[in-house]
């Protein structure tokens, strides 16, 4: 019996994982996209690593991209067999995965019409829509906390791993042929203790290997101690002082609910400035519309208020965008307004052109609510730039630009020590490190090991491991 190590290995993206049972049963944990990889992205997303009709089924953590979005290449390459799933992640995975088929189909055909000036053959996208439509019929839901049996070798269960709406740890109970049982818990990506919306991350059965993330191995999240009452300053700092607009760039997966919620609750304490509020992203919509179906999903604290506000999405003067022309509208409205958009990074989609529109005149304010890579258009305008490239074309950045760091959907490196104080050290024969850069893992490897963790282990690309 075995696990080898295929993606999220050297980075924090591309998941995936292989569990070999000893007849001979493999079960692959996620299968995600690499991103932000530079040249190599393309190339390492083409070629999965492994044959796909080699793989029995697969179990995925979460809707991440990351984790999840190579999975309609997995099918279309001949994979055969189920994926498994907690149902509210079908929901979320289903709008994500038809999402990033159509940038591929939309980023192939910008490339293909250069590659025809230069006389080369066009390239196939990664995957298309009718890809996607085909993936989803393999999906098949189990809910939280269930044990389900694959077969008489392998069970498992998904309990909530607190970092998305869907979001679970995997726990495998693998059986040897002379009978023995090993325990391996994927953690997925752990969430944060006391999110604004999601439930705690929960104790998981104990384990003899702990496949574990550590994006935040190195790091400890900033506390603002009132996200809400900065927001609010934010707000009439922009829309009231200097009668502008606020333009927040927000993941359309969490971000952007975290902040409409601050929002409605700010609408219902009448704090709130009587400005138009709107999320402009089909995406964010789509998301949004999910999260609303699956409120026992969220913690007690937004159970309670609900009781008093059923929609906590929504309110007078929020309006959701789906339509181009609407979106269009907006660039041409002079009233101030608060504008939430993706991508959270500001590399892509609909926040590019409200940034054009407005990061040049003083009166507005860029918020930045949400984790930029140093290289992205939101890390550069982040680190304080004065001058931005969008659509090709230089623009002084004039506007204020905030920043509000405390939101974040990964545990930082205590709190992922809390995820693990559930578990018996003694009993954990090795905790393996994934999911996060060297240095990150290189650190949080020391904490384990000073925590009391036996056997911490940093594997590389295409390591396999025996387990006992
Ligand atoms: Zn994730």
């Amino acid at each position: 019996m075995q696990v080898k190590f295929i993606g999220a290995t050297e980075t924090v993206t591309g998941s995936k994982h292989i569990i070999e049972t000893d007849k001979g049963f493999k079960i692959l944990l996620d299968c995600g996209l690499y991103q932000g990889m530079g040249k190599e992205t393309e190339t390492l997303n083409r070629n999965l690593g492994f044959l796909p009709s080699d793989i029995d089924v697969v179990i995925l953590s979460h809707a991440h991209i990351d984790h999840s979005g190579n999975i309609p290449l997995l099918v279309k390459q001949g994979f055969l067999g189920s994926i498994y799933c907690t149902p509210p992640t079908l929901e979320v995975v289903e709008v994500l995965l038809l999402d990033s088929a159509k940038i591929h189909e939309y980023d192939i055909e910008y490339v293909n019409k250069k590659r025809e000036q230069r006389g080369e053959d066009p390239l196939t996208p990664l995957y298309t829509v009718k890809d996607v439509e085909r993936c989803m019929k393999h999906f098949k839901t189990v809910p939280y906390h269930a044990d389900f049996h694959l077969n008489e070798e392998v069970s498992f269960k998904f309990t909530d791993a607190g970092h998305i709406l869907g979001s679970a740890a995997i726990s495998l109970t693998l059986k040897h042929s002379d009978h023995k049982v090993t325990h391996l818990t994927f953690t997925g990506d752990i969430g944060k203790y006391n999110d604004m919306l999601l439930k705690d991350p929960e104790c998981f059965p104990q384990a003899d290997y702990i496949l574990c993330e550590s994006t935040y191995g190195d790091r400890l999240h900033e506390i603002d101690t009132d996200a809400e009452l900065h927001l609010l300053n934010v707000v009439r700092n922009t829309c009231l002082e200097k009668k502008g607009k606020l333009i927040i760039p927000a993941f359309s997966l969490g971000r952007t609910q975290e902040i409409v919620y601050i929002l409605d609750k700010l609408k219902n304490k009448k704090l709130l400035p009587n400005i138009k509020v709107y999320v402009d992203s089909p995406l964010s919509t789509n998301i949004t519309d999910i999260m609303r179906e699956n409120v026992s999903c969220f913690n007690e604290r937004l159970q309670e208020y609900i009781k008093n506000d059923p929609d906590p999405f929504g309110f007078s003067n929020l309006k959701y965008i789906r339509e181009k022309e609407e979106s269009i509208a907006l660039n041409s409205s002079k009233e101030p307004c608060i504008i939430i958009s993706s991508s959270g990074m500001m590399d892509a989609g609909r926040i590019k052109h409200h940034l054009a529109n407005t990061i040049s005149d003083p009166k507005n304010t860029i918020l930045v609510v949400g984790y930029c890579s140093p290289n992205s258009l939101g890390g550069k305008i982040k680190s304080g730039e004065k001058e931005v490239k969008i659509f090709r074309k230089l623009y002084e950045v004039n506007a204020d630009v905030e920043v509000i760091d405390s939101y974040s959907a990964h545990a930082d490196y205590n709190e992922i020590i809390r995820f693990l104080s559930c578990q018996d050290k003694s009993k954990i024969k090795t905790v393996f490190l994934i999911h996060g850069d060297p240095d990150a893992k290189t650190s949080f490897k020391d904490k384990l090991e000073k925590e009391g963790y036996p056997n911490v282990v940093i594997p590389s690309k295409n390591d396999i491991h025996f387990l006992e």
